[in-house]
């Protein structure tokens, strides 16, 4: 297999005969667009075209010839300036047919590029599956062994990449000009400089450029720009800002002899945080209370927000792992005054994202499941806040698992409702009717078990008094209890046990697959923890590759 050469044409103005009517033929034409090219449409006036064609046809933007192919388009339709030869040809009706093989022929004879579609013998050039961001752009070929491959493989690459890289491109390119610029309109000015010299005029400051300076200038700003595009992080290099980039350039003016060491620390990546100034929103879930179920992305908001705003349930060890010097407020919500303490959070973390802030709203479990999670990101969207929301591990499944409950098991249970017992208002929400295959999770309805067990029992909603259930308190946290009963009992159960909030109910025969209730009721109590799985959290094992990823930074700067 011979490697087909990988190149970029320029296509603007060029003229694009596409042949065909179905959808291909109209991604040929979106394509062509987009490129800036001028796409001309072949295919007969009776031709069902695709409706993406139709509309572009109609705005103006494709020129449909109603007619069969002929031999003598290729040499009239194309652009004054190449003799009207048109650039490219894309043959869409698909490889079988003698069209396709007279059309590919011509071309080839007229050293027009042609493209046949599902037939690779017939193409004198292929396309590139593609990602685009601004000017950067990544093509892959599988030099035709397989476009869904090439598309997989192009995705895959994409998501690798931080999703700013584009605009990135296109500022780092502005100040390899604006390099080159200044660097020119210095050298000009000084030839000047000697002209007058000269003419016998007295000597300007800019007598104090030398040309030796002038070179050294040049020499650390282009190095500069070299070593930031070899050795910052992409992430790094993807959120650099315009900001960034006068920064540096004005700490590497001509005329300054220190501005070596001056300009030093920008080369540290971290020293040019981008988004240091534009405060943001950072809506995430802190999971269902043991610190380690935190995911990495929450531990880093949780290190780097400016504010937090956590809900009062965020348990205590989460918590800990503030820093100290980040100011944390604590939900002041207690019965009646909910509402008054979520505005009160919200107006907080309003008034610190417009200062700047970046605001971690932290809220147990996953933030959308019962968290008001989309209220709040509706609250600060309408102000004009970019919100990022980052899950978390919710009680309503995680509970269950860490009470050996498997909410789904083969011929038990093929389905699991979540549901609430506190509806708005404080009203009593309609519960489910009973199903054999179905694991029910209430959350915060252990307040007003009674009812719920009442309602659940009754002939309306048919819940067998025997199906097994368990209360699930505290989950995940060293004071972790499990209450393992009947919906016949637990009522009973709760009232002699006494409750720790925060707790859920499980309902369903998958109570029992794992953990047989032989009496009444059984109280587990304690939480196994995390042993035995490695030494050192994720956390730390980051840090230590930062730390050797820095050091190798240092040594290059
Ligand atoms: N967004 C949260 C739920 C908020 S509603 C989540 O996804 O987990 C609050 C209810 O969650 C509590 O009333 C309780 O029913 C349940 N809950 C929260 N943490 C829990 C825990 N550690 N163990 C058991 N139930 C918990």
């Amino acid at each position: 297999m011979t490697p087909a050469m990988l190149t970029a044409v320029d296509s603007a103005n060029h003229v694009h005969l596409i042949i065909g009517a179905n959808p291909l033929a109209g991604a040929r034409c979106t394509r062509s667009l987009e490129v800036r090219a001028q796409p001309k449409l072949i295919a007969p006036a009776d031709s069902s075209l695709h409706y993406g064609i139709t509309k572009r046809i109609e705005e103006g933007k494709v020129e449909w010839l109603q007619r069969e192919f002929q031999e003598s388009d290729l040499t009239t339709l194309g652009r004054e300036e190449v003799d009207h030869v048109v650039d490219a040809v894309f043959v869409t009706t698909g490889g079988n047919s003698s069209l396709s093989t007279r059309i590919s022929s011509l071309c080839r004879r007229l050293r027009i590029p042609v493209n046949v579609a599902d037939a690779p013998n017939l193409c004198t050039f292929t396309l590139l599956s593609t990602h685009t961001s601004g000017p950067l752009q990544i093509g892959v070929t599988t030099s035709g062994k397989g476009c869904k491959m090439a598309s997989r493989i192009r995705r895959e690459i994409a998501s690798a990449l931080p999703s700013d890289l584009g605009p990135a491109v296109e500022r780092l390119g502005t100040i390899r000009r604006r390099i080159w610029e200044e660097d020119h309109a210095a050298e000009m000015s000084m030839d000047l400089e000697v002209d007058d010299d000269e003419a016998g005029q007295s000597a300007t400051f800019n007598k104090l450029i030398t040309p030796t300076d002038l070179e050294a200038a040049r020499n650390r700003r282009m190095r500069w720009l070299s070593q930031i595009c070899e050795y910052w992080p992409l992430r790094r290099l993807a959120s650099i800002t315009d900001a960034d980039v006068d920064a540096v350039l004005q700490s590497y003016t001509t005329d300054s002899a220190t501005s070596t060491s001056e300009a030093r620390p920008l080369l540290n990546p971290t020293s040019l945080d981008a988004r240091r100034n534009r405060g943001r929103i950072i809506l995430a879930g802190s999971g269902p209370g043991h610190p380690d179920l935190l995911t990495q992305l929450t531990l880093r908001a949780i290190r780097s927000a400016d504010l937090i705003l956590a809900d009062k349930l965020v348990p205590a060890p989460v918590l800990d792992l503030i820093p100290r010097r980040t100011p944390v407020h604590i939900a002041r919500k207690f019965p009646g005054n909910a509402e008054a303490a979520q505005q009160e959070l919200l107006s907080l973390g309003l008034d610190a994202a417009k200062r700047g802030m970046t605001v971690l709203r932290l809220k147990q479990g996953d933030p959308y499941l019962y968290g008001r999670g989309a209220e709040e990101f509706e609250f600060f969207r309408r102000e004009g806040f970019a919100v990022q929301v980052l899950p978390g591990i919710t009680s309503a499944l995680s509970a269950p698992l860490f009470a050996k409950i498997p909410v789904t098991h083969r011929a038990v249970s093929d389905q699991v409702l979540v549901c609430t017992g506190t509806g708005r208002k404080g009203a009593a929400p309609d519960p489910p009717v009973y199903l054999p295959n179905q694991t029910v999770v209430f959350l915060m309805s252990l307040h007003r078990l009674g009812d719920l067990v009442e309602s659940l029992v009754d002939e309306r909603k048919a819940w067998p008094k025997e199906t097994p259930c368990a209360v699930v308190e505290r989950a995940s946290c060293t004071d972790q209890r499990v209450v393992r009963t009947t919906l016949e009992y637990v009522c009973v159960a709760i009232e002699e046990e006494g409750s720790r909030p925060p707790g859920l109910l499980v309902v369903g025969r998958a109570c029992e697959v794992l953990m047989k209730c032989e009496q009444r009721w059984v109280v587990e109590d304690g939480f196994e923890g995390f042993e035995g799985l490695g030494e050192g959290t994720l956390e730390e094992l980051g840090q230590e590759i930062r730390a050797e990823a820095e050091e190798k930074m240092a040594v290059v700067a």
